[in-house]
């Protein structure tokens, strides 16, 4: 190796070289065309060189380029704030920005630790998560993912904690079948936290709908008012890690939305910059920061570049397009469409054992039988090898674990651009088609 090699995160892998974006297009240094089926990691929302977007960077870039959190505030901060303030219902009213989904997790797991710290509190420290769930790769959020592959290699770093089943249906955990469960899944946090006691717990961490770790599983209706019903009875503060379901992939604001529940911290990231400039925020009702407001007045946390200008300019000129009236219709519109041309799928191809997912967060689990829902054997490589044929027929897809055990199973993400146009999606179809019947020929 070369020391002047990028490091990549797949050693052996040899990427292309991006040199365009224009819309859901990315292009390589040889000219070839790739459909982004995937917004990358569900974070280019809005597609490829967005001109309001880069304008208004550019503007920003020629006020001001950085300002330091302690001295500063600034124009594009405020305004990113007021607004993911309005676009929540005025329900959160504090905000703040870092530069990435694991800042925002790590910052809500602070805030959330502090506050009952600043209560008289501090022996309510401890956060329960969820198996099949994934929060990022910093220490304190990947000690509160149920992600086995991304956790081994670092468990003596871990912090501990505590973890429930996901509200897994497909293959559910208890072997029940919903409604008749009784909704065991949210139940067992009732049962851990009698067993613990809730005295010792801050908060409980939760993706509305779980995805690189589970592929879009969403959970049964009445789950997370349940959820909620159950951190309250017990005081603990519900978190939603909202970064890859916030900011209108699932069709709302926030999928919480979904369900009216409304959490004590929101985390977001990816579409909140849509992959413009890197940014992550944490949203909080005034119930969560009254007591440091009291106590130590001081959030201790933050980075240097925390609610960095560019990075603020780039997320405020996203929410104001998506805040539009005909944004939201129109990602209405194109949801059912999308859903409709996927779901056309399973009578086609035998191996897909399960669609699932909201508005354009879609997640296809692939199976070896479709009556017994056996998964292929991880050394099949079926993922890998998908993911690899669409990518030579033009067509990028997003590889998600299928929620099994965090190892075997197959499965990927399907996560457009929201500004994708129902002909573009036929064409992603088309695509998906022709690289799902390579599979098909391979495995026969
Ligand atoms: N939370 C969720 C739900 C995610 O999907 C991710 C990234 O995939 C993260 C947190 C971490 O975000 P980042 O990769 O920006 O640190």
């Amino acid at each position: 190796m070369h020391r002047s090699n990028l490091i990549k995160p797949l050693l052996d892998s040899t990427y292309p070289v991006a040199t365009k974006g224009e819309g859901i297009y990315l292009y390589d240094d040889s000219g070839k065309k790739y459909i982004d089926g995937c917004s990358g990691a569900v974070t280019a929302n809005l597609g490829h060189g967005n001109e309001v977007i880069i304008e208004a960077i550019s503007q920003q870039l020629k006020k001001v380029a950085f300002t330091y959190r302690s001295q500063f505030t600034n124009e594009p901060a405020e305004k990113l704030a007021e607004l993911l303030c309005k676009m929540t219902g005025e329900l959160y009213p504090w905000t703040f920005l870092v530069n990435s989904g694991s800042e925002a997790i790590e910052t809500a797991i602070k805030l959330a630790i502090q506050h009952w710290q600043e209560k008289g509190r501090p022996q309510k420290n401890k956060i329960i998560s969820r198996w099949i769930s994934y929060h990022g790769i910093t220490n304190g959020a990947l000690s509160v993912s149920g992600h086995p592959i991304r956790r081994e290699k670092f468990l003596n770093m871990l912090g501990e904690s505590s973890m429930i089943e996901a509200p897994y249906c497909y293959r559910c955990p208890f072997g029940k079948a919903f409604p008749e469960c009784g909704l065991q899944c949210a139940r067992q946090l009732d049962t851990i936290l009698g067993r613990i006691g809730s005295d010792q717990i801050a908060a409980f961490i939760a993706e509305p709908i779980i995805g690189a770790a589970g592929a879009a599983i969403t959970p049964p209706e009445g789950y997370y008012e349940l959820i909620k019903e159950i951190c309250d009875r017990h005081n603990i503060l519900l978190i939603s890690d909202e970064v890859m379901t916030g900011c209108f992939r699932t069709g709302k604001m926030l999928a919480s939305d979904h369900w009216e529940v409304r959490p004590d911290i929101i985390c977001l990231g990816k579409g909140l910059g849509a992959g413009y400039t890197p940014i992550g925020a944490v949203i909080v009702t005034d119930e969560i920061i009254d007591p440091i407001l009291k106590g130590s007045n001081i959030i201790m946390s933050g980075h240097t570049m925390s609610a960095n200008p560019l990075s603020a300019a780039g997320a405020l000129a996203v929410l104001e397009i998506l805040s539009s009236e005909q944004s939201v219709e129109s990602i209405t519109e194109k949801i059912t469409y999308f859903h409709n041309l996927i779901d056309q799928l399973k009578g086609k191809f035998d191996f897909i054992g399960d669609i699932r997912g909201k508005g354009l967060l879609i997640g296809i689990e692939f199976v070896q039988n479709r009556a017994l829902k056996t998964p292929y054997p991880r050394g099949a490589q079926f993922t890998e090898t998908l993911i690899k044929t669409a990518k030579n027929n033009g067509l990028l897809l997003y590889p998600a674990s299928s929620g099994t055990d965090g190892r075997n199973g197959d499965a990927i993400i399907l996560s457009p651009p929201l500004i994708t146009t129902e002909d573009e999606m036929d064409e992603m179809y088309r695509l998906l088609v022709k690289s799902f019947e390579a599979m098909e020929a391979t495995l026969s």
